[in-house]
């Protein structure tokens, strides 16, 4: 079909990088007045954030786990005056004691390494009690997984291989109007992936560099035969509240996580003795499971099963029936 050939500034490219934006703003229900990116994953999102917006005005990082510590340091790196806070795997964040901040606002959504999210009214909160600084999201492992309200934040972003299901190599980005003017403010324009020098390409459907045109060919499709978010979220709701009550009175295993209230809807994260954990995960190898590892300290006593959406019913009720004589 010519796709893996096709021109970056071709008429073909431009045709679909339009129509990519269009779905994606139609699927995942991102305002008709943000503007949409793409960069080569979310690693490079903390980066361009970092150079474009934040540039000398204070950022301020909550996080209670590694992604969000990553992204806090990758700012500093750049941005030595960014701030960092950090709360524990249990807690609500604090937003009630943040009022009148300003410069940018960062949390990430879903922590992806122990299986912890900030709840939409968390970011509600924020956003009302401080009206003059911008926030950005981290939303990684949850866009395209639950319904994110876009509105309650200026920058938002996700790489493609988490719940698009897609291959890594393409991440995007939805920036407010607010968060473009800020970019435009800044006047950064120093780096290939400056943000003001990717949002005039995207004006005429084209990128600052050659991009990942296979990716995006993919999450076109994808996102074409796909059903609107709203859909999405209920499933993954859904099937969420059967991986909870699946590890209801496990004593071999349970949840990582024991506040319902923060606990992620897309990653879940399962505890036990070294001893048990060890013996699932080589068990689970040869039974052609592969199960996410515990993430840094948690390696140990804990592995990840990713609740995307791409998971076929049928396999998921495979991983029931192995995990369960495990359970007790
Ligand atoms: C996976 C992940 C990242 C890193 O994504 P890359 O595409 O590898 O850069 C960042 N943040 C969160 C929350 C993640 O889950």
């Amino acid at each position: 079909m010519g796709i893996l050939s096709m021109n970056h500034r071709s008429p073909e490219f431009m045709a679909m990088m339009e129509s990519t934006v269009k779905l994606l703003k139609d699927r995942l229900k991102i305002p008709r007045d943000y503007t949409v990116l793409f960069t080569g994953s979310a690693t490079e999102c903390w980066e361009v954030i970092a150079q474009s917006v934040i540039g000398p005005m204070p950022s301020l990082h909550f996080y209670n786990g590694a992604f969000g510590e990553k992204w806090s340091d990758y700012t500093r790196r750049l941005c030595p005056q960014a701030q960092a806070v950090s709360f524990g795997r249990e807690d609500d964040l604090a937003v009630e004691n943040y009022t009148k901040l300003s410069g940018l606002i960062c949390v990430t959504q879903n922590e992806t390494s122990n299986a912890t999210q900030v709840g939409q009214s968390r970011l509600a909160i924020l956003r009302k009690n401080n009206p003059a600084s911008l926030i950005a999201v981290d939303a990684t492992s949850s866009m395209a997984g639950i319904r994110l309200n876009f509105a309650l934040a200026d920058i938002w972003y996700a790489s493609v291989q988490k719940c698009f299901g897609l291959p890594a190599g393409l991440a995007v980005m939805a920036l407010s109007p607010k968060a473009m003017t800020r970019a435009r403010s800044l006047k950064e324009k120093g780096h290939y992936n400056s943000l003001l020098f990717m949002g005039e390409m995207m004006e005429k459907w084209q990128t600052s560099f050659t991009p990942n045109v296979l990716g995006m060919y993919l999450l076109q499709r994808s996102l074409d035969a796909g059903k609107p978010i709203t859909q999405t979220d209920r499933k993954t709701n859904e099937r969420f509240r059967g991986w909870v009550k699946f590890f209801e009175g496990g004593q071999k295993l349970r949840l990582l996580v024991s506040n319902p209230q923060v606990r992620s809807k897309t990653v879940i994260a399962v505890q036990g003795s070294p001893a048990t954990v060890e013996e699932v995960k080589s068990r689970a190898r040869s039974s052609g499971f592969l199960l996410g590892e515990g993430y840094g300290a948690l390696k140990k006593d804990s592995f990840r099963i990713a609740n995307f959406p791409a998971l076929k019913k049928k396999e998921i009720h495979r991983l029931m029936d192995f995990l369960r004589p495990h359970l007790q």
